[in-house]
């Protein structure tokens, strides 16, 4: 992988304080940017703003205290809305966008087309004539019709290889790019962020790999980068107890949490480091020599259970 004028990036959602499956995933990405050359960036998806109540300034400040870097001040993502109705607009001029006025509990009862993954958009809405649109439109004001993307009959189904998970594919539906309420989706704004940002490596939690797919169709009809170009790896999560991924309800898994419970900022990234097999048992370490220790052929596959043990000895 040669990332000498690309970069790489970590793009939390504002929603709270990160914990150590966040902080977990945001060193690993800035291993992957820093061990190949590539420039780091920080990108905050602030689009569902009524979240945010000053939880990206601190996030910002755990990143840093646990030595990750970064090279430009952070992106807000609610900054690129001009970047992300260009991109819509782009795609209807193609035709490529039709209006949808179905509910979850719409989807959820009609029937699915065979083959198609759960909970996969079954195209009620897809191929409506223009009066049919009106009165759908009517008839469900005030609310507004979300936007989905038509994806091309016959394209074939997205394929790539993840550093870490090997060959992924999967089927794609109608997803949405923007929501009823007049929100971008996800799916549209991280595939226009990146590109806009220069982003060549994606480094991101496994629960996001069922949504690359939809992201390299995108990339593919918006003409961006996509892979092999764009290098995906996406990363284990950390489980909670239960077994299910970890969660704030797990106890003390923020760095605020686990200060106030006597570890230090470099304890908590010497416990990440020994759950990437970066660091020895007792072993202080810095994110420098975690950069030097770094091989992604070597990385764990599985999950990390928390609760870890902090090291006293660096707390
Ligand atoms: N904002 C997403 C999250 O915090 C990550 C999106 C991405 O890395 O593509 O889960």
């Amino acid at each position: 992988m040669s990332g000498v004028n690309g970069a790489g990036r970590y793009a939390p959602s504002p929603s709270g304080d990160l914990h150590v499956g966040n902080l977990r995933t945001a060193l690993l990405a800035w291993c992957f940017a820093r061990a190949s050359g590539r420039r780091f960036l920080m990108r905050i998806e602030d689009l569902d703003r009524a979240r945010d109540a000053g939880a990206a300034t601190r996030q910002l400040e755990d990143l840093s205290r646990i030595g990750i870097d970064w090279d430009e001040e952070a992106v807000l993502q609610s900054r690129l809305g001009e970047a992300h109705d260009a991109a819509i607009d782009q795609l209807d001029a193609a035709g490529l966008v039709y209006e949808c006025t179905c509910t979850r509990a719409d989807i959820l009862a009609a029937p699915s087309a065979p083959h198609a993954p759960p909970g996969a958009y079954p195209g009620t809405c897809r191929d409506r004539s223009d009066a049919d649109r009106a009165r759908e439109r009517d008839r469900i004001a005030p609310r507004r019709p979300a936007l989905r993307l038509r994806v091309p009959t016959g394209m074939a189904a997205p394929e790539f290889v993840d550093r870490i998970l090997g060959r992924v594919s999967g089927e794609i539906d109608d997803f949405v790019l923007r929501r009823g309420d007049g929100t971008v989706a996800y799916n549209l704004a991280v595939v226009v962020d990146d590109a806009a940002m220069g982003i060549d490596q994606i480094v991101r939690g496994d629960d996001l790999a069922p949504s690359t797919p939809r992201h390299i169709v995108l990339q593919r009809l918006l003409e961006l980068p996509s892979p092999p170009a764009v290098e995906y790896a996406h990363v284990p999560l950390v489980l909670g107890a239960s077994g299910a991924r970890l969660a704030k309800r797990d106890g003390a898994v923020t760095l605020a949490e686990l200060r106030a419970d006597g570890a230090s900022d470099a304890g908590v990234l010497a416990m990440l480091a020994r759950s990437l097999d970066l660091a020895s048992s007792g072993e202080q370490v810095n994110a420098q020599l975690l950069l030097e220790r770094f091989d992604p052929d070597a990385l764990p596959r599985s999950p990390w259970a928390w609760p870890g043990v902090v090291n006293s000895a660096t707390s």
